[in-house]
């Protein structure tokens, strides 16, 4: 399938980052929910147990393609080929934990979703044509 090398992947922080995170962050839900309709491959990177990830995913009926503890996002980048790779998270450590694996890091800050935002949404769904 060609659709797969233009795929986009994104990478979920959960603390921080997501809406339902303790403490809440700025990406929504919908936000989670509009990549997948995007057709991007998404999940979640947290230091949060696997099961905690699933569980979480299970509880808001949206089918992810990858639950990783944080360490591991080098090996989504191996598992899933994508034409781009985001992490979206809160902290340093995302960051250097992102850059280290060869994602691209989004800061889950309001300021620089300004920025990130209509890149990541905007710019994808005109390119789909959807
Ligand atoms: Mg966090």
């Amino acid at each position: 399938m060609t659709a797969q090398t233009a795929r986009t992947l994104v990478s979920f922080d959960i603390d921080g980052t997501l809406e339902v995170g303790d403490p809440p962050g700025i990406v929504t839900i919908s936000m989670v929910r509009q990549a997948k309709s995007l057709g991007y491959l998404i999940g979640s990177c947290s230091d949060r147990p696997i099961r905690f990830q699933q569980e979480l995913w299970a509880r808001l009926g949206i089918g992810v393609d990858f639950t990783v503890l944080k360490h591991r996002l080098v090996d989504v980048k191996a598992l899933f080929e994508a034409a781009a790779y985001y992490h979206i998270g809160d902290t340093e450590m995302d960051d250097t934990v992102a850059s280290g694996a060869g994602f691209r890091f989004l800061r889950a800050e309001a300021a620089a979703h300004r920025a990130w935002g209509p890149e990541l949404f905007v710019a994808a769904a005109r390119h789909l044509s959807l």
